[in-house]
């Protein structure tokens, strides 16, 4: 058996960027997993907003729901730091990819 039959075998999801027909392009987040389904999972991370009138920044946050593909679902957990990128809309709201772990649990490398 070749390399390539054996991935074909671990991972039929056809919305994985891997191993599937599916294409990424666009946007790329990075931000901590907060909820895990068995095809998705939700990641929240920080992003800085200027408050004209105090001439400050405040810190929002941003929820985004993301596809994880199957071969990825023992790699990725809760609360995890994770790479996600845009792709062609898969349902109402998810329009985005699991790519990469960053770091597990707690800590976080860039
Ligand atoms: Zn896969």
């Amino acid at each position: 058996m070749t390399k390539e039959e054996e991935n074909i075998i671990e991972c039929n999801d056809k919305m994985c960027p891997t191993h599937g027909k599916i294409s990424l392009r666009g946007r790329k987040f990075n931000g901590f997993v907060i909820k895990k389904f068995p095809k998705r999972v939700v990641i929240e991370f920080e992003r800085t907003l200027y408050v004209k009138k105090y001439e400050r920044y405040s810190a929002r946050k941003t929820k985004l729901h993301a596809r994880l593909p199957t071969c990825m679902f023992n790699e990725i957990n809760l609360r995890d730091y994770i790479e996600i990128m845009e792709c062609r809309p898969i349902s109402k709201i998810i329009h985005f990819i699991v790519t990469k772990k960053i770091a597990s649990e707690g800590g976080k490398k860039e």
